[in-house]
């Protein structure tokens, strides 16, 4: 972070300063675990801990200003600023703060696949700017702010991740960072539980627009129905990507290369340009696609495009491939929705060829009334791909089973577990030499737990 003076900082949040006007600080911290000199401390209210009870910790670590909803005697060189609201506050001060900068700020949401496509979106704008990036999965209305605050004067472009599970989230996030080019990566059905219907989740997604510049480009996946029936439907200029003959931004001859990787061919600026993507999994070229309609959108050469991908490489639980003896273990645990459940089931299948495959798949959480129906058709599509064994964990999970069944897998070939532990040994039992073993669930149930415990003498 840039550094700040308690005094702006104070005015930019509508707060209430105690103590030294001329404090600063030139990080932000919300956890005294890993705060560091000269920072500011944001005290947050979390579901465990209130950061209100580390103050005293923050200023003793060095904390030159602290942000708080509560009162705090100060001392010294030091300033509090006393704000109704912290979370908002941080909101504020981001929105700010980034105004600071001349900078192309690039947003993007969508229901899977939005680490992903910043991911690959900043590997290949940092082929000819310096670019900023969300740390992570920081995407909410604390962690989107965190990651405005590392910004500094060094930077160009900027690349957002916008998270959501309800109704004006987006419209909060997209109004702190007032992105020029906004991305939706696909309308899916994760969170409908609060949402209540594909429609709303559309909904909620486009009020990226609410905060976008003026002249600022949407770029969207044109595959997904939801997004290509917007075409001309919004005020603002609209590139959509993905394989349908309708895309401005078209892939085409897509092949799968197995654990290697995919290649396509993408016609940029009426040339035809041939990618190749390191990473597994078909899925990633529609990804791809929204970070090449970016990189056009930003004036990238096509060389560059080319090699900012061919240096993506996936992140920690997502897809990645682990060799356990002679088993190889995709592990896929990070998080899981019905889209990115068939995607992985479709590289376990292609990685496989002639070899065993397992799908061990936990719940699928927060998909409410279509719970039943997502399972089942995640099930349905283990049959399909002809995985050779489905192993079903959780309460949700039981609708895996059934699925299959009703898609015609043998009942021999399933087994179902209430939880993650108690399917250890029969997975060590199950799992023989040469086998290719898929694990995907939702991040709550830490199924990445067990890998270790199941291979742990292999
Ligand atoms: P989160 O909401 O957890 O932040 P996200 O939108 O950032 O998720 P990613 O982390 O990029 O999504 O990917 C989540 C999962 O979805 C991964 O398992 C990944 O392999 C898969 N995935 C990524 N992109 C797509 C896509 N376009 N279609 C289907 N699955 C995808
Ligand atoms: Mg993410």
């Amino acid at each position: 972070m840039e550094k700040l003076r308690a005094d702006k900082i104070s005015q930019w949040v509508n707060g209430r300063l105690i103590g030294n006007e001329n404090a600063v600080a030139d990080k932000v911290s919300t956890d005294t675990r890993t705060l560091t000199k000269g920072s500011l401390f944001v005290a947050i209210r979390g579901e465990k801990f209130d950061g209100h009870d580390f103050i005293g910790e923050a200023f003793r670590k060095g904390a030159g200003i602290v942000l708080s909803e509560k009162e705090y005697p100060v001392s010294g060189d030091n300033a509090v600023i006393l704000v109704k609201d912290t979370v908002k506050a941080l909101g504020d001060l981001a929105r700010n703060y980034i105004k600071l900068f001349d900078l192309t700020v690039i947003g993007i949401t969508g229901s899977v696949g939005k680490t992903t496509t910043k991911e690959m979106i900043a590997q290949v704008l940092s082929t000819q700017y310096k670019v900023h990036k969300t740390m992570g999965n920081f995407n909410n209305q604390i962690g989107l702010p965190l990651s405005v605050l590392n910004l500094d004067r060094s930077h160009s472009v900027a690349v957002f991740e916008m998270g959501m599970s309800a109704m004006g989230e987006i419209d909060y996030l997209s109004r702190i960072i007032q992105p020029d080019i906004g991305i939706i990566t696909n309308i899916g059905i994760s969170h409908i539980e609060k949402l209540g219907s594909r429609q709303n989740i559309l909904r909620a997604k486009l009020e990226i627009i609410n905060g976008m510049k003026e002249n600022g480009v949407l770029i969207l996946n044109g595959d997904d129905e939801l997004l290509s029936g917007l075409e001309g439907l919004l005020p603002m200029p609209v590139v959509f990507y993905g394989i349908n003959d309708n895309c401005n931004v078209k892939g085409y001859g897509i092949e799968s290369l197995g654990e290697k990787g995919v290649r396509f061919t993408v016609n940029i600026r009426n040339r035809d340009v041939d990618i190749f993507l390191p990473v597994p999994g078909i899925h990633n070229v529609s990804d791809a696609l929204a970070a090449i309609a970016c990189a056009i959108e930003m004036g990238i050469t096509d060389e560059n495009i080319q090699k900012g991908l061919i240096q993506y490489s996936s992140e920690k639980m997502r897809m990645n491939i682990v060799e356990y003896g002679n088993v190889k273990v995709i592990n896929d645990t990070y998080n899981a929705a019905p889209a990115s459940s068939m995607a992985a089931l479709s590289v376990l299948r292609e990685i496989s060829g002639s070899r065993r495959s397992i799908a061990v798949l936990g719940d699928m959480l927060e998909l409410g009334a279509y719970s039943e129906e997502a399972h089942k058709s995640v099930g349905a599509c283990v049959a399909h791909e002809n995985i050779n064994y489905l192993v079903a964990i959780g309460e949700l999970a039981k609708d895996y089973v059934v699925g299959a069944v009703e898609a015609g897998m043998d009942k021999k070939r399933i087994l179902h577990f209430p939880d993650p532990e108690s399917a250890v040994d029969s997975l060590r039992e199950l799992i023989e030499p040469n086998d290719v073993v898929l694990f995907k669930a939702s991040r709550g149930m830490h199924l990445d737990r067990i890998i270790e415990d199941i291979f742990e003498d292999a």
